[in-house]
């Protein structure tokens, strides 16, 4: 099996040449020294420290995987050692604020480590990968006294955190949430109920673990109003057990190597988070960063399975490439098969593509945070909320649909465990249901964000994209007549939605897709107009863009237009 090699050249190319990243985060003064030095040499470091230590432990993370053991988990061999030396040398706390002990780095730097720790061991990352979030929700609401105990200690990654939102019958709608939490007179809560689906809700990786639930105070309205979210530590200050029981992990299609846990709040010790009746609004603050995260891991579970599928193709040889006759009547590797590198270079458009996009978006989430200039941050912030759902959604089902598309390139010796390949396929899978299922993101999209304002936000940033294209070539002419098509068609479902509810619900995810593929294009576009970009590395996956990826969007506006046309037809159920 072939073993990963973080993609530091092609990551700098993106950042450095297409987005010339350093350039918009010096804009912010927080990041005046994100020059191109700094960011190679973070790239570089972290593409050492997940090759040799996070790369190797792959296999092992699915086999034996994480066990229960007298009710606790005991993570696969080397995990512990290698989260130990991850958290020592401070990747944890790359892009936390220097006075909480963090570099104070931008977070798109963030984003990149983790797309190389995904793409190398999914089931380890899983277990830092909370760690930001949790870490910016105390920064912005937790009580200093709770920030004095515990906001160093998750900045550094000393200590893991978890987020306790889903329970058996609240999952998409947590509105539902029946978790509760009683107020006592030390100002702390009695927090009581059961948690499905922790990810790292016990382990053995750090000595204490920060649980992030949300709960409801009694007399708490029914519904969203009605949550509030609290901090229960598995080990209290004087160094007792809280009561949170891990009753079981479950058996997975895949990630094995993060423990999915059962938690049982037996009227756990816990202080609140901010407002009573805002734990969602609580969470929210590290939405779009946790979501960003997840469209990163897509295509960082791509790139890994590209990088398998390609190593594979050139060794595999079987029957003669068509072309030319030749005399020596060898079988040709599988790589000249045109039916072969057809996959290789429409995944590879779908990993470059999304990452111009994924970057972009950091840079955005950056800006959003720490731009001097208010209105700059209010489009930064514009950019993030509508381009972050379309980016989870489009990412994650690339991630997995593309790495089952590499797994083809083995034919059946892809369905064997010896080449990695039905690992990366089964793990990529989740990647569309957690964080917001992908069906919820088109919700977000279109029912939340484009419609209320009648299509105004999402026009503006389409405004905003055709003027950063580099010049009035044809091929700049084809993003722009895209652009035109999704305002067209977003002007239509505004219309048509006025007289037809369910519409844009039986419309979003077609929307999302149409909307993923024209900023998709206006990626490729960014990437072909930079110089360099003419090697055959970048000219040959920005072909298969233009001949295997983009004509979808043609036929997503289709489909658009159907519905539009056809008012109530979108609202037949199944029977
Ligand atoms: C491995 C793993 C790790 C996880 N980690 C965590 C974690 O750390 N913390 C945590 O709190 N949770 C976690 N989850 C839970 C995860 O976030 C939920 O599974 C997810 O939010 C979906 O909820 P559900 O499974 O109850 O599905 P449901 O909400 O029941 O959805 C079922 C189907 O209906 C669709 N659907 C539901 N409502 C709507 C709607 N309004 N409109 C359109 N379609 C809809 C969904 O898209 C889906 O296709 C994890 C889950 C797994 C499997």
């Amino acid at each position: 099996m072939a073993a990963y090699r973080a993609p530091v050249d092609d990551i700098r190319f993106l950042l450095l040449q297409v987005l010339r990243a350093p350039d918009a985060l010096q804009a912010a003064p927080a990041f005046a020294e994100a020059d191109a030095g700094l960011i190679v040499q973070v790239l570089e470091e972290a593409g050492k420290f997940v090759e040799l230590a996070v790369a190797p432990l792959q296999a092992v993370g699915d086999t034996p995987g994480c066990r229960l053991v007298d009710g606790n988990v005991v993570t696969p061999p080397g995990f512990a050692s290698a989260y130990r030396a991850f958290w020592q040398a401070g990747w944890p706390a790359l892009a936390c604020a220097p006075e909480d002990g963090g570099q104070g780095l931008p977070w798109v730097l963030e984003g990149v480590l983790y797309e190389m720790l995904s793409g190398a061991n999914h089931g380890w990352t899983m277990a830092p990968g909370l760690l930001h979030g949790a870490y910016e929700c105390l920064k912005h609401h937790g009580s200093e006294e709770l920030k004095a105990r515990y906001l160093a200690k998750v900045a550094s990654g000393e200590w893991l955190a978890t987020m306790c939102l889903t329970e058996a019958h609240a999952g998409s709608d947590l509105g539902l949430v029946r978790t509760q939490a009683v107020p006592q007179a030390d100002g702390s809560h009695r927090i009581a109920g059961t948690k499905i689906f922790i990810s790292g809700g016990a382990h053995d990786l750090t000595d204490n673990i920060v649980h992030l639930v949300l709960a409801r105070e009694p007399g708490a309205p029914p519904g969203p109003k009605g949550l509030s979210l609290f901090l229960a530590p598995k080990v209290l200050a004087d160094g007792a057990r809280n009561a949170v029981v891990c009753e079981r992990i479950e058996e997975k299609m895949g990630l094995h190597g993060s423990p999915t846990c059962v938690l049982r709040f037996d009227r756990a010790t816990g202080w609140r988070v901010g407002e009573a009746g805002r734990g969602l609004a609580a969470m929210f603050v590290m939405m779009n960063a946790a979501r960003l995260h997840v469209g990163l891991q897509g295509i960082g579970l791509l790139e890994a399975a590209w990088q398998l599928a390609h190593a594979y193709a050139q060794e595999r040889t079987q029957m003669r490439a068509p072309g030319p006759l030749r005399g020596d009547g060898a079988a040709d590797p599988i790589i000249r098969h045109p039916a072969v590198g057809r996959i290789l270079d429409t995944e590879r458009a779908w990993i470059d593509g999304l990452r111009v996009l994924a970057y972009r978006t950091g840079i955005e989430l950056d800006l959003a945070r720490h731009h001097s200039d208010a209105e700059r941050r209010q489009a930064a912030q514009q950019w993030c909320s509508l381009v972050t759902p379309v980016l989870k959604a489009v990412a994650t089902d690339a991630g997995f649909h593309g790495a089952s598309r590499c797994l083809q390139v083995f034919g059946g010796h892809g369905y064997v465990k010896e080449w990695g390949i039905e690992q990366i396929v089964r793990d990529s899978r989740i990647a569309m249901i957690y964080e917001g299922t992908n069906e919820i993101q088109a919700i977000d999209l279109l029912v939340r964000k484009v419609l209320p304002d009648g299509g105004a936000a999402v026009g503006a940033l389409l405004d905003r994209l055709a003027g950063e294209l580099p010049g009035a070539t044809p091929a700049d002419a084809q993003v722009l007549r895209r652009f035109d098509a999704l305002r067209a068609v977003t002007a239509q479902l505004v219309a048509a939605s006025a007289g037809d509810p369910v519409l844009a619900y039986a419309a979003a995810d077609d929307y999302l897709r149409a909307v993923g593929l024209a900023l998709f294009g206006w990626a490729w576009r960014l990437v072909e107009a930079t110089p360099g970009a003419d090697a055959p590395r970048w000219s040959r996956p920005a072909g298969a863009a233009r001949l295997r990826v983009l004509p979808e969007f043609e036929m997503r506006l289709q489909i658009l237009r159907a519905q539009c046309a056809a008012p109530g037809h979108s609202s037949t159920a199944p029977a």
